[in-house]
């Protein structure tokens, strides 16, 4: 693990966190600096900097507690819908280089927002970049 990362620390036990759940493979706990009340947190142990990193198996084996923890963690808040949230490198918003899914509650009027600044396109350009896209996508069918 790098010898700086804090989520690798905190999955090792050897910085302190709110502990929601863990299993072998991954652990959920409270962000320190919430968005949201009952902001929470779910990592694989093992380090990986960005999602697409990781193997697919340990991937799915994350996002397979992704539905059960979303529905808790609105149930447990009392909210009315929730955010899940995943940010890769830096300029994607990703301040800690461990890979984490956010589960952010939201009630109205909660201040948040939602930025979707959606654009146009047209079936030419889609079709150019889902080629793109197809062309790089191994695990595809
Ligand atoms: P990112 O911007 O990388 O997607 O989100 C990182 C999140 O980790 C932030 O919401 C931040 O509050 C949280 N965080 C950073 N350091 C710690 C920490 O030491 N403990 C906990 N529990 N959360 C942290
Ligand atoms: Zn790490």
């Amino acid at each position: 693990m790098p010898e700086d990362c804090i989520f690798c620390k905190i999955a090792a036990g050897e910085i302190p966190c709110t502990r929601v759940w863990e299993d072998e493979a991954c652990l959920a706990f409270m962000d320190i600096g919430p968005l949201a009340d009952g902001h929470t947190l779910l990592i694989p142990k093992k380090h990986y900097e960005s999602i697409w990193e990781m193997p697919p198996d340990e991937a799915a084996h994350l996002g397979r507690h992704v539905p059960a923890l979303a529905r808790a963690v609105r149930e447990a808040m009392g909210a009315d819908g929730l955010n899940v949230l995943q940010n890769n490198g830096r300029v994607a918003g990703q301040a800690v280089g461990h890979v984490h899914v956010h589960f952010i509650p939201r009630v109205p009027d909660d201040g948040l927002g939602y930025r979707w600044p959606a654009g146009e396109s047209d079936p030419e350009t889609l079709k150019r970049q889902a080629e793109a896209i197809k062309v790089k996508w191994a695990g595809g069918g």
